[in-house]
Parts: structure tokens; sequence; C-alpha cells
């Protein structure tokens, strides 16, 4: 059921509707489900007002979509950006649905968040923002109900406020965000999660398809510079990458040498930036103040920036590679691209890799609902350690972190090869779009058939 004014949530519905037309001409009975589950099971919709440094009143909307409860909690993120709507709420919160069923843990979907900027706010009218949006939230979420966390513009500052509004108001210490400071419940490796995540992912991608070795050496094109684009670089070069690009909404920010891309001290000091919500572009200044490792594409994207590239990951936001964009990187050689942001290519860009794939030009195309259910899975087992009133060593919940990337790619590798492999040659790649759809909304439909939801 789609409004006219809802283009991202149709734009996944239909992504979703399309790849799981096979499965649907085999089991037909299902279409019900999809005609029930594309409807939240509750929208909460609410009016923010805070007081900015000045004194003044300003106002904002809050949401929280509960879409999907059949496997758990509703859990998800809070987006805090001036473009949040109805529409990016709901494509994010159906998406949701189907990358927490791919965890193999038990949460439900939802997301939630607000219009206002964070962008030139001070601590103080961040932390008044946080602690009014939460008196309303208080009222919808709960350990058992609904366990939000972050998402673009919420990170770890703002889940504590968020946390802080919330035992005030209900007096009550509860495992009722995730993402938490690591004294106060947090989990480790929860910031790491999604970046971290999606390199696991994208290992197992390398094995199956053989044409890069390894990571060592590998030419990679990461967008953003925010925590899924920063850990995900981190491990990267830890694993020894080169990363040639990062950017932000301003512009992209390319490696001149393509030998040697951002360093380690490169991604700290630009964690430090992006705390303070500055432009890469600040970053950009101080790394070329004694030599010139970069250059700044104003406005830009990296995706035809390079000429020569193995992998890239869009870890930016929805709709970040288009479908030229799409044709421009198999042109510069990429084989493997991995989502770390939700819905980060067009239709008509999975269009081109799908097409790529299909045809043997050695593309393989991996979906965020499956490639970056790292974030959201940690956030289930920090839910799990605080339930238990206990803690994970790191490297407990790295291996965790590791197996659930493993399981997830497996699904998504093993029903994609049962639901898209027909008339592909020997050695072709099955679709992990067509996989990973199936496998999260098979799971999540004969949950709601076991309760009563459709019949
Ligand atoms: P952050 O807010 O930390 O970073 C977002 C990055 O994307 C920033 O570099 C920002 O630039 C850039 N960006 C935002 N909007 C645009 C735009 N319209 N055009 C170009 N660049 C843009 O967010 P996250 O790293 O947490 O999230 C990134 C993506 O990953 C999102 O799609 C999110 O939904 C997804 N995701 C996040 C998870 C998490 O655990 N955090 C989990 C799973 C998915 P600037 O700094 O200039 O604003």
């Amino acid at each position: 059921m789609v409004l006219p004014s809802e283009p991202e949530f149709e734009q996944v519905l239909k992504e979703i509707t399309t790849t799981l037309q096979p499965f649907l001409k085999r089991n037909p009975e299902y279409q019900r489900a999809l005609d029930v589950v594309q409807i939240p099971e509750r929208v909460i919709q609410f009016r923010v007002t805070w007081e900015d440094d000045k004194g003044k009143v300003q106002v904002n909307r809050g949401y929280r979509v509960q879409f999907n409860s059949a496997i758990g909690p509703y859990k998800g993120g809070l987006r805090l950006h001036p473009s949040v709507n109805l529409s990016i709420l709901k494509f994010l919160g159906f998406e949701q649905i189907f990358k927490n069923a791919l965890t193999g843990l038990n949460m439900g979907g939802g997301k939630g968040g607000s219009d206002f900027d964070p962008k030139g706010k001070s601590d103080n009218e961040i932390r008044k923002f946080c602690y009014a949006f939460m008196g309303e939230l208080s009222r919808h979420i709960g350990q058992d109900t609904d366990v939000p966390a972050g998402d673009i513009g919420v990170g770890g500052r703002e889940v504590a406020y968020l946390f802080g509004a919330y035992k005030k108001i209900r007096n009550e210490w509860s495992g009722i965000l995730t993402g938490k400071g690591g004294d106060f419940g947090g989990s480790y490796i929860r910031p790491e999660a999604t970046g971290y995540g999606l390199i696991y992912y994208v290992a197992k991608m390398l094995e199956t398809q053989k044409e890069l070795a390894s990571f060592k050496g590998a030419r990679v094109l990461v967008s953003g510079s925010g925590n899924v684009a920063q850990y995900a670089a981190l491990k990267l070069i830890e694993l020894g990458a080169i990363v040639l690009s990062l950017s932000d909404s301003t512009g992209a920010l390319i490696a001149r040498n393509e030998h040697e891309g951002f360093t380690t001290r490169d991604i700290e000091q630009i964690a430090e930036i992006k705390l303070k919500h500055q432009s890469l572009t600040s970053f950009n200044i101080q790394a070329n103040a004694n030599e010139s490792r970069f250059v700044w594409h104003a406005g830009a994207r990296p995706w035809t920036l390079v000429q020569n590239v193995d992998i890239a990951l869009p870890c930016a936001t929805q709709n970040e590679v288009s479908g030229e964009e799409a044709t421009a990187l198999i042109a510069s050689g990429t084989k493997l691209v991995a989502e770390g942001s939700n819905m980060g290519c067009t239709l008509e860009a999975i269009e081109v890799f799908e097409v790529g794939r299909r045809t043997g030009k050695g593309i393989w195309y991996a979906p965020g609902k499956a490639s970056n259910c790292g974030g959201v899975a940690v956030s289930g087992l920090e839910m799990a350690q605080n339930s238990a009133r206990l803690k994970w060593t790191p490297e407990e919940v790295d291996n965790k972190l590791k197996n659930i990337m493993e399981t997830a790619y497996a699904n998504s590798y093993e029903v994609g090869k049962q639901y898209s492999s027909e008339n592909l040659g020997e050695g072709a790649l099955p679709s992990l779009v067509v996989g990973a759809n199936i496998a999260g909304f098979v799971k999540v439909a004969d949950a709601m058939r076991a309760q009563g939801d459709w019949w």
C-alpha cells in the first residue's frame, strides 16, 4: 500500500517485490503475507519543542515507525537529519525487518528520528533536543517493546543523552537503547560493528568470487566519513587494502597516489572533525599542509573519480550510486560492491550490477540489508548482555559478529542460488539481493502466519 508522496518507500517496496517474484511464483500464498507486511503495525508522529541557546523556542517533527514485531521487539535506529520524513523512515523500517531477520536474532523492525539538524548546534542544544524528543518517545518504547539505536546524526553522545532522559522520565535503568557508552551498558564493538561487519561480509564474497586473492593491495572506494565509513576504512587498512576515497555531503576526497590511501591516523583525525560536524575540507587543509596527498572534488561522489578500482563500498546515505555511476564502476574494473549504507544504490544501479553479474562482467553486488546487518546484530548482543546484566569481552563480541555476518552471507548466498541461478552458466554467481530478500521475508512471513497475522 503506497501513498503517492512516499518515493523512498515505494522504491524499496518495488525492489523487494521484484526480487521476491521467483519465490512467489513457487509459493503464491505468500503474496498475502507481502500485502500485510508492507503496512506498519504502528506509526507514531509527534511535535518536539526545545529551547535554543538564545532562549528561543524551536520546533521539529518526531517519528517512530513500529513496523513489525513478529520475531522480536521493534529494533532500528533513530536518524537526525533535515531530510527525515515518513517516506524515508518507512523505507528504513521496512528494510530493517528483513535485515534483522537475517542476523538470526530475535528483533523486529522499526525506525525513527526527526528533521532536527544537528549541524551547527551546540552540545547544549543537542542535549535539550534529545531530552525533548525522549519526552514523547519514552511513552512508546521499552526494553521488551521497542529498542532504538543510532543512525545518521545519532552517535554515542546523542544515545547517552536519550538514555539519560528516558531514565529520568521513567525512573528505570533498562537496556532501552543500544549503542550506549561502555560504562553504562554499552557493548564492546558496537561503534565498530557496522563497518567491521561489512568487511567480514565482503571477505566471504572475496573467498567465493576468487577474482581478488584477498584484501591485500585491493583498491577500495568508500563513500561517507561517518561511523560506518570510518570503521569500514579502519578494518580495510588493517587487512592491507588501499582506501582511495572518503566523502561527505560537501564532496569527495581522493588519494592522489593509488598505492597509498588513507592511513589509520587520517581516519582518527577525520573522526575528530566529524564529531564537531565539520566538513572533510577541514581535514583536507590539515592533511595537505606539508605534502599534497589528496584531491578534493567539491559536491562530487567518489564513483567516477578513480580509474582502477577493485571494491566499492557506499557508506554514506540512500541512493548514492546512480545507474551511470554503476556503469562507470564496472568500467573501472570494480568486482565487488557492498552497501554499508541503507539502500545505497538506486534501482537503476542495482539493475546495472545484476545484469553485469548475469552476463559474466565479473561484478557482484551485496544489498545493505545483508552486508550492513552487523550494526544491528551487535545491538542485539547489547540487548542480550543488558538483560543478563553482564558484559562480554571485545573478542567474544567480535567473534559473534563474525559468525553472524558469515551466517547472513551463507543465507543470502544459498537462497540466492536456489532462486536466481536459472539460465546462468557454470560458475556464475547467484544474486545476493534475491537471496537476502527471500531469506529475510520467508522467516518473518512464517512467524507472522504462525501468530495469526495472515492465513
Ligand atoms: P553518520 O551520520 O555517522 O555519517 C553519515 C555520512 O554520510 C557523513 O559522512 C555524511 O556527511 C554523509 N551524508 C549524509 N547525508 C548525505 C547526503 N545526502 N549526501 C552525501 N553524503 C551524505 O551515519 P552512519 O555512518 O551511522 O550511517 C551511514 C549509512 O549507514 C546510513 O545509510 C545508515 O542508515 C547506514 N547504517 C548505519 C548503521 C549504524 O550502525 N550506524 C547500521 C546500518 C546502516 P556529513 O558529515 O557532511 O553530514
